[in-house]
């Protein structure tokens, strides 16, 4: 986006490391992805904000970072919010200024079923559908939309009970009860890489999910437009990209260690 009409609020060296974070983080994607035969611009990047500073956000913003990620509703709307609120700014004040930053948000976490009517306002992509219960109150709610709401299906590869998901053999059925949810769309899958094991397990992990992802693209399982496949965070999106994803969810490696305790806050 280059340089903006608004105030650069962080301070200039936190804002060069910001600065350096990202970009190595895209250099990082963009090797990746041409190690798997693909272009950078295949691959999306979620930065994952969520223990980041709201000043942070803006930069990113301004650098030209156009997908974010929360995982707590709360926080998503209210964020969303001022961050609209801010890009909207420039353009109220001068017309002919440029065009304002385009900005995404994606709901990552897992997302409680009262949540889902303030989540639909302000996500564009939902990635943690992991349950039909879920998948029900999201098409209920999004009644009233003009576009269906896009969603992931979250796949629990590792089958650990401690991670939400579908089981794999369940992924296909899940599908089909969700193409008969008018006010949906299904555009892919997202996983997450087991706790333990290190970068084999992710590795193993993000491979099965990426089979999974491809038997359903192929059976025409998902309809027209199945094709986001959402894995990788900080310590895995290289791996994550060599296995097939192309939509990575990075957090620390971009936003650097939490500067506050405030994690730990009720959603
Ligand atoms: C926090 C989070 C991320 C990003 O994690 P980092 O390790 O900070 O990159 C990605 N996906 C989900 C679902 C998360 O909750």
């Amino acid at each position: 986006m280059g340089d903006s009409a608004a105030p650069a609020p962080l301070d200039a060296a936190s804002a060069n490391a910001l600065r350096e974070r990202w970009t190595d983080v895209k250099q990082r994607i963009a090797a990746a992805a041409m190690r798997s035969g693909r272009k950078a611009s295949d691959v999306v990047l979620v930065a994952v904000t969520k223990s980041g500073s709201i000043d942070q956000i803006r930069e990113l913003v301004n650098m030209g970072q156009v997908d974010l990620g929360e995982n707590r509703v709360q926080q998503l709307v209210q964020r969303a919010a001022t961050i609209s609120e801010w890009v909207g700014r420039p353009r109220e004040i001068d017309p002919k200024s440029p065009q304002p930053p385009m900005v995404r948000w994606h709901m990552i976490g897992s997302l409680q079923r009262n949540k889902a009517r303030k989540c639909m306002e302000v996500a564009r992509l939902i990635h943690g559908v992991d349950s039909l219960r879920l998948a029900e109150e999201l098409q209920a709610a999004a009644v009233r939309r003009e576009s269906p709401m896009e969603v992931l299906v979250e796949v629990n590869v590792s089958g650990e009970a401690s991670k939400k998901g579908i089981a794999p053999p369940a992924v296909r059925h899940m599908l089909d009860q969700m193409d008969t949810m008018m006010n949906l769309k299904v555009r892919g899958l997202m996983c997450m890489a087991p706790l333990d094991g290190g970068l084999d397990a992710a590795r193993r992990t993000f491979e099965r999910c990426s089979e999974i992802f491809h038997e359903c693209q192929r059976s025409g399982a998902g309809g027209d437009r199945f094709d986001i496949l959402s894995m990788g965070m900080s310590g895995d999106f290289e791996v994550a990209i060599e296995c097939g994803a192309n939509l990575v969810r990075v957090g620390s490696a971009v936003i650097g260690p939490p500067l506050v305790e405030e994690l730990s806050e009720e959603a």
